[in-house]
């Protein structure tokens, strides 16, 4: 199976891949978690791409389309992946389309989480992850059970991203805007798209999205 999740920041596009991932035994590729991880490591794309995503632009289709095509030759996806925060343009969606092809493959489904604004600002304000596994948090409304202690892996450290903060993230939902919105008509021309309103809780919104893979 090969998803796309698209939505704007903090519309549960990496929260939901998570809990997939586990489900159908398929990798998630996030590509921002892929250039923090650059960051992390202080290698060249991580600084090539740090101010860029401080400032909550979008970093170049040539960075992310290579990225992306290296990530998904590795065996690990033979099986199937989620795409969580890409494609980003449509000039990423055409490059991705083309790819695929060329592996005699395509993209099989295309699911988009709707969420009000205000539910995104209070969603990414409270954000947190494991430093050890990733699993994502929440301050309301996914607390770890044991306070202080992953629920995943057991680890004691948590980090919050940079580039939540209220500055920036008003940057980041204008690039979604601007740049990732017009890719809603491009897939449901395809057939594709599945809007689903993902303002509910987690457990209902990923029962949602099940729903229309069991149907498809
Ligand atoms: P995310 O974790 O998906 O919210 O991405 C965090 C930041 O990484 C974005 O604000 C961009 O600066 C950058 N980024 C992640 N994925 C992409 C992409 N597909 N295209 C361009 N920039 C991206």
């Amino acid at each position: 199976m090969r998803l796309i999740f698209l939505g704007p920041p903090g519309s549960g596009k990496g929260t939901q891949a998570q809990e997939l991932k586990r489900r159908y035994n398929i990798v998630q590729l996030s590509t921002g978690e892929m250039l923090r991880e650059a960051i992390r490591s202080g290698d060249d794309l991580g600084k090539e791409v740090k101010d860029i995503m401080e400032a909550g632009s979008l970093v170049s289709d040539e960075i992310i389309v290579r990225m992306i095509e290296d990530r998904i030759e590795k065996p690990d996806c033979d099986h199937g992946f989620i795409l969580d925060g890409v494609p980003r343009t449509v000039a990423q969606a055409e490059a991705l389309d083309s790819m695929l092809a060329s592996k005699n493959s395509a993209v099989d489904h295309v699911i988009a989480l709707k969420v009000d604004m205000e539910v995104l600002i209070r969603r990414i304000g409270g954000r947190f992850s494991c430093e050890d596994c990733g699993a994502g948090y929440h301050d309301e409304f996914k607390p770890p059970e044991k306070e202080g202690v992953c629920d995943i892996c057991g680890g004691t450290n948590f980090s919050r991203r940079s580039d939540d903060n209220p500055e920036t993230v008003r940057a980041r939902l204008e690039a979604y805007e601007a740049q990732t919105a017009p890719l809603l008509p491009y897939y449901r021309e395809k057939g594709l798209l599945s809007t689903i309103n993902a303002m509910a809780g987690i457990d209902e919104v990923t029962a949602s999205i099940e729903k229309i893979l069991s149907e498809a």
